[in-house]
């Protein structure tokens, strides 16, 4: 496996190129912002981009999506319930007082239980409601891997404060959805450094038995 997570953008999201040594294909996560980069390494690899998936669509996630898909011809997978939020990226650029970038609707929605990913890395997607309506994560049973957007950091939680945020769901989606996956799974937050669902599950203040939002 080839896995390369670098922050793009000024939110520093974390970006994360998968690919597979024997086919030479790849699939990239959230895709926020640094396309050239992106590019760069996709073809220090030697990698084909078979897939874009957004994790969710606030603008340090998705502000690159269209712009790498235009590069390399790969579709854009997202969660449909996120789509009045992509089409509120003027608004999200102006919260962070940047140009808008240009965005399209995805190709696909990627939907509960959907396996997506690339040969020897079949990426189950897991709706994750909370952070915003259309969050999901993707777990690569076979690498150990959670990619977690911004539902789960390592010793947080996402904001559940802007638009379609909802606090009650997020710790449902996680207690629910993410504690429930081995407890060596390494998760890849959207932000910051990594961590592994045995960690979070002991010392995530936000999961600790009794905690209500
Ligand atoms: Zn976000």
């Amino acid at each position: 496996m080839i896995l390369e997570t670098f922050p793009v953008g000024p939110l520093q999201c974390n970006c994360t190129i998968l690919g597979d040594e024997q086919s030479h294909e790849a699939m990239v996560i959230d895709p926020g912002d640094n396309i050239p980069d992106v590019l760069i390494r996709l073809a220090k690899h030697g990698l084909t981009l078979k897939q874009i998936v957004v994790t969710h669509a606030h603008i340090d996630h998705v502000g690159g999506a269209l712009q790498l898909k235009k590069a390399t011809g790969a579709p854009i997978l997202l969660n449909q319930a996120d789509l009045p939020l992509l089409k509120m990226m003027d608004v999200q650029a102006g919260w962070l007082g940047v140009a808008t970038p240009e965005v399209a609707p995805p190709d696909t929605s990627a939907e509960e239980g959907m396996v997506v990913g690339i040969a020897n890395h079949p990426a189950q997607v897991i709706h994750t409601p909370g952070h915003t309506p259309g969050s999901v994560c993707l777990y690569v049973g076979a690498d150990h891997l959670l990619l977690a957007g911004d539902t789960l950091f390592a010793g947080s939680i996402g904001r559940t404060d802007l638009p379609g945020g909802d606090s009650r769901k997020i710790l449902r989606s996680i207690r629910d959805r993410l504690l429930i996956l081995p407890e060596d799974t390494r998760v890849i937050p959207g932000h910051g450094p990594g961590s592994t669902i045995g960690r979070e599950i002991e010392s995530n203040p936000f999961l600790q038995p009794g905690v209500q939002l």
